[in-house]
């Protein structure tokens, strides 16, 4: 094991100590091939499944495995329409996984998004019978400060890049706080434990996913 390898996995190890005490459930997985078998080990055949915009979970070929699979799937990249794309959103509360990664990851177990629209952090928060998230050890950030500065100044405006956005963080490369038609940081949450326990399940991957 490098010393990369050893520090990612303790780093990892000490998140998912903390996430205990918040009602999460994690898991280590040292690559991405180790997630993919795990995320589908999580979900049994013949659930009904969604997910939300993330890179990190299109990088471990878990979309690709669940669409070649026995799985009820609503996928957002079908909707034909907005108004269609608004019926798989809803549709995201009773489904029987929902998927994502987190924008970040405190060491002492919190979970920190920023959303857009929202549908993604409130189907974090509440509906789905399950959350899975799929998190990059890149993500794991120090405590909350951090981790809101991670969110706004990194996950947001390679966001705005990736979604070809016009706010003023994808000219500046870094956040000003805009309220701007496209903005997409509507929403910043901050999830401090799960209600139900097992309810979120999060795997972190010991390498670079997402942003
Ligand atoms: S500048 Fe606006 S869109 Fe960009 S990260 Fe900040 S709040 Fe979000």
């Amino acid at each position: 094991m490098t010393p990369k390898q050893k520090y990612n996995e303790i780093t990892a190890n000490r998140v998912i100590q903390a996430f205990k005490k918040r009602n999460i459930e994690g898991y280590y997985c040292a690559d991405k091939a180790e997630a993919l078998k795990k995320a589908l080990e999580i979900i049994p055949e013949g659930s009904s499944v969604t997910w939300g915009g993330s890179q990190s979970i299109a990088e471990i070929g878990l979309c690709d495995s669940l669409k070649n699979g026995k799985y009820e799937l609503y996928d957002r990249a079908q909707a034909k329409d907005s108004a269609q794309l608004d019926e798989i959103y809803r549709k995201a509360f009773s489904c029987n996984f929902y998927i994502s990664s987190s924008n970040a990851v405190t060491l002492d177990g919190k979970l920190v998004n920023i959303d857009g629209i929202g549908n993604r952090v409130s189907a974090i928060i509440f509906g789905p019978d399950n959350v899975l998230l799929i998190v990059g050890i890149n993500k794991v950030c120090d405590d909350e400060a951090d981790a809101l500065k991670r969110v706004k100044n990194k996950a947001a405006v390679m966001n705005a890049y990736r979604l070809n956005l016009n706010t003023p963080c994808s000219k500046t490369g870094s956040c000003v706080d805009c309220l701007s038609d496209e903005c997409i940081c509507s929403a910043i949450v901050v999830t401090r434990r799960a209600s139900r326990p097992g309810r979120i399940k999060v795997i972190i991957v010991g390498e670079e996913l997402g942003y």
